[in-house]
């Protein structure tokens, strides 16, 4: 196919991620950020990685919606020649955060993909919305062109039943979609395959544990490239304690905060999404500013990052028993690929397991994906950067060229 050029989009409520991708290095040639979309200020951050120097350009003025943000990024585009009108634009890949059962692979937008979309809005209020919102704003603008869906659930619809339901009665649940979707799942599926890769293997060779801890967390378990579960459930607020989301909690602290703490139910949403996790613990989300008050001698920090590191262990070993035989604990996105202190931790004591961490290997920095276990160890413990704008953009090359070639 001749065009080879992917332009990644993840549209949030008041946001909109972007990369453009050539596909035939699959090097970036701009990356950028428009913030505070339809407020009073907005503000565009835009990356041009083509000439020498990738100077960031800044722009501030109000951009009303998500349209006048494309509209902006596309003229950002067009002035470093890189314009979406090119014939060199092969497709626009989209980040989509839920896609039910339905989707299990990338998927060319129709009519009917996107009425499925929003289909799945009552489980994904907060994000689905904001995606259709970026794929109609990319269909008007180059209406030509495919536009392709990359779910975050889509990995994890390999879970068996037996990981995938809560015990909750069937007819209630089935009735109102209540099951553990997963999210994340381009961050797990790109992570587990490097994973095999850096081990020399074939993903369909190798059982991963891969720990994504960014300012949301999940884990999942990775049996021969399949997921078989996986942290986050209906929503991402279940699971590992993450910046600001408290993860697991026992479910009748929501009854008890309504009846005793006489809280409503937005309250409490908003108290364990984003008021809990490390920001409710000690007032901080940022791993770097809460490591820096440990080493004052700050208690409250010191006790977030123990609920913290607990958790994990807790994961990995629930996660080593569902595998019965582990190949590689991997670690990856901002606290998983930066913070050494982190992954000692949540590593130490587990010896038995065949689990250690090289304090020299874990202490380097680095781009690149690493072992950072010692060699005697039976299991590898690795840090995998993730890159989902790259899968996306992978998935979404894929997708069309097959098209093409069909
Ligand atoms: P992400 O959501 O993957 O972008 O991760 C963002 C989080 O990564 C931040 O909130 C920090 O807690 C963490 N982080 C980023 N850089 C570092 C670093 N150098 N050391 C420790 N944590 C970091």
């Amino acid at each position: 196919m001749t065009a080879s050029r992917v332009l990644v989009l993840n549209s949030g409520s008041s946001s909109v991620k972007y990369q453009l991708l050539d596909m035939r290095d699959r090097s970036r040639l701009a990356m950028g950020l428009v913030e505070r979309i339809g407020e009073g200020s907005s503000r565009l951050t835009h990356t041009p990685l083509t000439g020498s120097g990738a100077e960031p350009r800044e722009r501030e003025e109000r951009i009303a919606d998500h349209a006048a943000a494309l509209k902006a990024v596309a003229e950002e585009l067009s002035a470093d020649g890189l314009g979406l009108d090119s014939p060199e634009l092969a497709a626009i890949g989209h980040r989509v955060v839920h896609g039910g059962l339905k989707f299990t692979e990338p998927t060319v937008v129709t009519d009917e993909v996107l009425k499925e979309i929003q289909r799945l809005v009552p489980v994904a209020p907060l994000h689905n919305p904001a995606n259709i919102t970026g794929i109609r704003t990319a269909q008007a603008l180059r209406p030509d062109l495919p536009q392709v869906a990359v779910f975050d659930t889509a990995f994890h619809t390999t879970m068996p039943e037996s990981a995938a339901r809560y015990a909750i009665d069937v007819a209630t649940a089935d009735r109102h979609r209540v099951r553990r979707y997963g999210f994340h799942g381009t961050s797990h599926a790109f992570v587990s395959r490097a994973a095999a890769k850096l081990l020399g293997k074939a993903p369909e060779d190798v059982n991963v544990i891969v720990l994504h801890l960014g300012n949301g967390a999940s884990a999942s378990a990775v049996r021969g490239g399949r997921c078989v579960d996986t942290s986050m459930g209906l929503t991402p607020l279940e699971g590992l304690v993450m910046g600001t989301r408290a993860g697991d909690a026992d479910p009748a602290v929501i009854f008890h905060l309504a009846r005793v703490g006489d809280m409503g139910i937005d309250e409490i949403d908003d108290l364990l999404n984003k008021k809990s996790g490390l920001v409710g613990l000690c007032g901080d989300n940022d791993m770097r500013e809460i490591r820096r008050r440990i080493d004052a001698g700050d208690e409250a920090a010191s006790l977030a990052f123990d609920i913290y590191i607990h958790r994990l262990k807790k994961y990995i070993g629930a996660y080593y028993a569902v595998l019965g035989r582990v190949d590689a604990v991997v670690f990856t996105a901002g606290v998983g690929e930066n913070a050494a202190s982190v992954r000692e931790a949540a590593v130490a004591g587990l010896e038995e397991l065949g689990l250690a961490v090289d304090g020299a290997l874990n202490s380097v920095r680095s781009d690149e994906p690493r072992l950072i276990s010692p060699e005697y160890a039976r299991v590898a413990v690795a840090v995998v950067p993730t890159d989902e704008e790259l899968e996306i953009a992978n998935q979404t090359y894929a997708l069309v060229s097959d098209a093409e070639k069909a």
